[in-house]
């Protein structure tokens, strides 16, 4: 039995074999933060998990306590939903096992590993499965939200790939879900997020990619903008499911600019023919499109995008992308007030496209979605920063086809944002929730409330 004494009381966790933080401890400031550090909460405990049997302990002494549980994988989520104040986080860092195996191609993975860490271990095979374009993002909170990723064109969401998993519910017992085993909560967890309990282990497919693949970006004035998302939106209605490519309007050193992003995971020749218009088309003025190992691809993101800076993201499933909403986000991104601010187009397109709306939880099948995603430094200026954003998903209101990834709901959105979030799957994933968490002991989600809830 392990008992410490924290400020907000005596904790006993029966055999918990991690480490357990507490406010008075010297780890407890870091320990407390998330990526976003905007979110500034205390929790009573963190429970730093090693296995299935400490996620097991830490829930049912939060069960046991009444008090609010947190699930951490990676600590991405920018709504802050990994931590909370005076409950529970059930932080699964610790966590980092991971076993390929390179002759079924699949790898079981513990919930702590990032997707740099993951990538490491497939890639020592040629093998890949599609997760998140930050290498530092969490395969957990990822995955259970459904998972696009620069193999989405060709494999899928995150989600399409998930073969099974272990899942600690609410009274505290471990399941197994896969499609013959409690297939209703498996369909829940991919893409019902934390509504049914900690994942302690995920099965996925893998895939023949890389270790090079053709990837990068290509640059344009931020003048041209119109006529640049414009010829995006052809190339991706076009391209090969090889092919997963974004737009985006951000900042260089020289100032702001129209770039598309893009990953070719097939033969350099089909490579070669298929992203061929991208690299003529303007031309760029800067064209880092080639040959570029998958490792490195993953981690593109990741110097725009790092821990610790300020973060308000707001984003929707578009109409189309349309003329008119390109001219809209060319007008607010004119007005940016930061620099590291971001307006991303992420289409689900190809194979991620194809699978029915209800074969997983995860119902956003196709269209393109707007990320706009403010980040900034300094926190006096978070009041301009966050109306920014605000403002601009305001004026795309009218382009808005009424749903919302779920991982990027922000943190002052309602059950109706969330109602959208899971669209035409709410009433089935309320249905499972009752099955497998009719307290609600795991809310501190994009929340389904259980029918008698609601
Ligand atoms: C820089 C950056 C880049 C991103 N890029 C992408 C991208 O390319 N593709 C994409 O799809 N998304 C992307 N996202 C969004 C990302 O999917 C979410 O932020 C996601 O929540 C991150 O997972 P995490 O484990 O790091 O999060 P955490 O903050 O640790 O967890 C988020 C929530 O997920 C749930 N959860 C986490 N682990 C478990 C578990 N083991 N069992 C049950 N529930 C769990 C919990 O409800 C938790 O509150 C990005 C986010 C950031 C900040």
């Amino acid at each position: 039995m392990t008992v410490v004494a924290g400020g907000a009381g005596v904790h006993e966790l029966a055999g918990f074999r991690g480490e357990l933080v507490t406010p008075p401890d010297a780890a407890y400031e870091e320990a407390r933060g998330v990526w976003n550090a905007m979110v500034d909460k205390r929790p009573a405990l963190i429970a730093r998990c090693t296995g299935a049997a400490d996620v097991i302990a830490a829930v049912d002494y939060a069960r046991e306590n009444g008090m609010p549980i947190a699930v951490r994988g990676g600590a991405h989520n920018v709504a802050g939903l990994s931590t909370c104040d005076g409950g529970v986080v059930v932080d699964l860092g610790p966590m980092k096992g991971i076993r390929v195996d390179p002759a079924t191609r699949t790898v079981h993975a513990q919930p702590g590993l990032r997707w740099a860490e993951f990538d490491h271990e497939t890639q020592a095979f040629g093998l890949a499965t599609t997760g998140g374009t930050n290498g530092d993002t969490g395969i957990s909170g990822l995955t259970v939200g459904g998972g696009f990723g620069w193999l989405s064109g060709k494999y899928g969401m995150a989600v399409d790939n998930l073969l099974s998993a272990d899942v600690v519910i609410a009274d505290g017992s471990l399941l197994k879900a896969s499609s013959h085993e409690n297939p209703d909560l498996f369909w829940g967890i991919r893409g019902g997020s934390g509504n049914f309990g900690v994942v302690t282990s995920f099965e996925y497919r893998l895939h023949p990619v890389g270790p090079m693949i053709t990837g990068g970006a290509v640059f344009h004035p931020i003048a041209r903008v119109r006529e640049v998302i414009g010829f995006y939106r052809e190339f991706i209605a076009s391209a090969p499911d090889e092919v997963t490519a974004y737009a985006a309007l951000l900042t260089g050193p020289g100032g702001p600019m129209a770039a598309i992003a893009a990953a070719h995971c097939g033969t350099p020749r089909d490579a070669e023919q298929a992203l061929r218009p991208l690299k003529e088309f303007g031309p760029p003025v800067q064209d880092l499109i080639g040959p570029i190992p998958y490792v490195v691809q993953q981690a593109l993101l990741d110097e725009a995008m790092p821990p610790r800076l300020h973060n308000y993201w707001k984003s929707d499933f578009l109409t189309g992308l349309t003329d008119d909403v390109i001219a809209l986000a060319a007008d607010f991104y004119a007005r940016v007030p930061s620099p590291r601010s971001v307006a991303l187009f992420v289409p689900i397109n190809g194979a991620a496209a194809r699978v029915p709306v209800d074969a997983t939880a995860f119902p956003h099948r196709g269209g393109v979605m707007i990320g706009i995603y403010s980040l900034w430094d300094d926190p006096a200026r978070t009041d301009a920063n966050v109306a920014w954003a605000r403002d601009f998903w305001q004026a795309v209101q009218p382009f808005a086809s009424g749903g919302v990834y779920v991982n990027e709901l922000a943190a002052d959105e309602g059950d109706d944002r969330v109602r959208i979030a899971f669209g035409p799957n709410y009433e089935r994933l309320a249905k499972v929730k009752a099955k497998y968490d009719p307290s609600n002991l795991f809310r501190l989600n994009a929340n389904v409330r259980p029918p008698t809830q609601s």
